[in-house]
């Protein structure tokens, strides 16, 4: 569903993604991991459209969106959480959540809305807390509620970039449960993670980055084995 095809960026000197190809299949999830400055929340940045790519081309569901400006893209199927989770503070979970389904799709009408957003605290397991301010949450809650205002836009691909971060592992292992639920309920995961028991838990496939370029890509087991990857993790 998502196609990249030798997709690179520049930063003045810096070839920080250089002809990157890669796919993600409905209902897959696919992990991106790699050293530090490697190149993979550029690589998300690039398919969510914050940056737009030097060359290559960037396809979704069919359609080119190399160029396409990141609400388009958003509106198209690609959702987003990030790992700094910036709700509005005094306004409950439900009406951060109802922003995000009006927003994230256009023409969604405020009926329409109501329900996306109870199937979406259902499924983040935020039900029990839709009336809280969402300046109020436990950290797990926040990564919950991010995850969840990402949902609500109604992604068909949902792009995450370390938002396990700052989790411990019971934590973490409840936000492995998570996204595989979003996967079990039709949406397809492409996620950035430095938790490799979160990796390892999570991918159905393994994209590996070292200085903006694939390295290696395969299951878990395999990159893992890789002397390549190997020796990229042990030369930092
Ligand atoms: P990763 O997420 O794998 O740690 P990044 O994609 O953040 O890596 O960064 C890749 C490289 O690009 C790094 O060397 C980083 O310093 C550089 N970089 C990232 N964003 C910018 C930017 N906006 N301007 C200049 N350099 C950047
Ligand atoms: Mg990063």
């Amino acid at each position: 569903m998502l196609r990249l095809r030798g997709v690179s960026k520049t930063f003045g000197g810096l070839r920080a993604v250089q002809g990157v190809s890669l796919e993600v299949q409905p209902g897959e999830i696919l992990a991106v991991i790699g050293p530090n400055g490697a190149g993979k929340s550029t690589l998300l940045n690039l398919i969510s459209g914050l940056l737009s790519a030097d060359s290559g081309r960037i396809e979704f569901l069919g359609q080119d969106l190399t160029h396409a400006a990141p609400e388009v893209r958003a509106w198209r199927g690609l959702g987003r959480a990030f790992q700094i989770v910036q709700p509005f503070p005094e306004m409950s979970v439900r009406e951060n959540l109802m922003v995000g389904a009006l927003y994230g799709t256009p023409g969604t009408s405020v009926q329409a809305a109501r329900k996306v957003v109870e199937r979406v605290l259902e499924l983040s397991g935020l039900a029990g807390k839709a009336q809280h301010p969402a300046g109020e949450l436990s950290l797990l809650e926040d990564k919950r509620l991010e995850l969840a205002r990402a949902l609500a836009t109604q992604p068909k691909l949902l792009l995450l970039d370390e938002v396990m971060a700052g989790l411990r592992p019971a934590e973490a292992q409840d936000a492995v449960r998570l996204v595989r639920s979003i996967r079990d309920s039709g949406v397809s995961v492409l996620f950035i993670e430095h938790l490799m028991p979160v990796v390892r838990a999570l991918a159905d496939r393994v994209v590996v980055l070292d200085y903006g370029q694939v390295i290696a890509e395969g299951r878990y087991a395999e990159v893992a084995e890789n002397p390549k990857v190997r020796e990229a993790y042990l030369g930092r």
